[in-house]
């Protein structure tokens, strides 16, 4: 296996062009991977000499995140507001510490695995991931980035430059919940965000994890919660909607009691 480490992002896409090269961010995937003989790349392309890979700046009603930012980063207060208040819970479910201090973002979700955490985080708030190759860059909404376990529309040549989260209003509660036994990932998982505005529920997203091949938002169950207040009464039935979801690989009664938890605490903290 070659190794090459890149000095800037013409470096990555010309390596990658060949379209069997891989990238090594974090590495807490891929030389697992390698390690057990799972995934063999001819070649590795590494960026994290890259320093302006490392960026993580707010701008145009987005947190705009590069290739480099450490899943660390989010346990700290860099970001402000609702989003950083949902980040900073989530990221504890990450691994440990030491995944947490090597791992990326970007690695995660170009990486796709189907109960990984930022997964359901960027379907869920309705993010953009930007991907670059030779030929130019292009935009992709993550509801339509994750094809399956594992897959993504990402081309072998592309790189995953960026991914827009966008920032949560005031008045926006977030809460994210996962039911883990002895597994590295969850059974099952959900992320809710609701913003109320006087009294009423004027926006909601609920997202789930194992409710099938990949995360998926639970449409059925935001509309039950959307125009009405956020009573017990409204997060059970919305939670019995979650569960309504085409469940091919879970449990329904866990995707239940995790989105009333999600909900549960996106109510305490709008
Ligand atoms: C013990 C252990 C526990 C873990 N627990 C969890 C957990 O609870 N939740 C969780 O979500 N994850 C968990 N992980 C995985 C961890 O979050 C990884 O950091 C993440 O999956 C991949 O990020 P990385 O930066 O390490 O990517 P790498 O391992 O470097 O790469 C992973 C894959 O993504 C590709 N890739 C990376 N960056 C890019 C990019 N910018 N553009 C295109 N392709 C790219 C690589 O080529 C490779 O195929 C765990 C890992 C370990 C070892």
């Amino acid at each position: 296996m070659q190794y090459l480490a890149a000095r800037d992002e013409g470096d990555v896409l010309e390596a990658l062009s060949d379209g069997e090269t891989s990238v090594l961010a974090g590495g807490q995937s891929l030389i697992i991977d390698v390690r057990r003989r799972e995934h063999c790349p001819p070649r590795i392309v590494d960026i994290n000499r890259v320093t302006a890979f490392d960026t993580l700046i707010e701008n145009g009603g987005f947190l705009r995140i590069g290739p480099l930012v450490r899943h660390r980063t989010f346990e700290s207060e860099k970001v402000a507001g609702p989003l950083g208040e949902l980040m900073r819970v989530v990221v504890q479910h990450i691994g440990h510490p030491p995944i947490r201090a090597r791992g990326t973002m970007l690695g995660s979700l170009a990486y796709a695995h189907p109960a990984a955490e930022w997964p359901v985080v960027a379907v869920t708030l309705g993010a953009q991931l930007v991907l670059a190759g030779l030929r130019g860059r292009r935009t992709v909404a993550a509801g339509e980035f994750f094809t399956g376990p594992y897959g993504t529309v990402r081309r072998p040549d592309e790189l995953l430059v960026e991914v827009r989260l966008p920032l949560l209003p005031g008045g926006t509660g977030t809460g994210y919940a996962e039911d883990r036994r002895t597994t590295i990932y969850p059974q099952a998982a959900a992320m809710a965000a609701i913003t109320v505005t006087d009294g009423l529920i004027t926006a909601a997203a609920i997202g789930l994890v194992n409710a099938g091949p990949c995360p998926v938002r639970a449409r059925a169950a935001e509309n039950v919660l959307l125009g009405g207040p956020c009573s017990d009464a409204a997060i059970t039935a919305a939670a019995e909607a979650a569960a309504e979801v085409d469940v091919t690989t879970g449990d329904r009664r866990a995707i239940r009691r995790q989105a009333r938890r999600a909900l549960s605490q996106a109510r305490e903290r709008v």
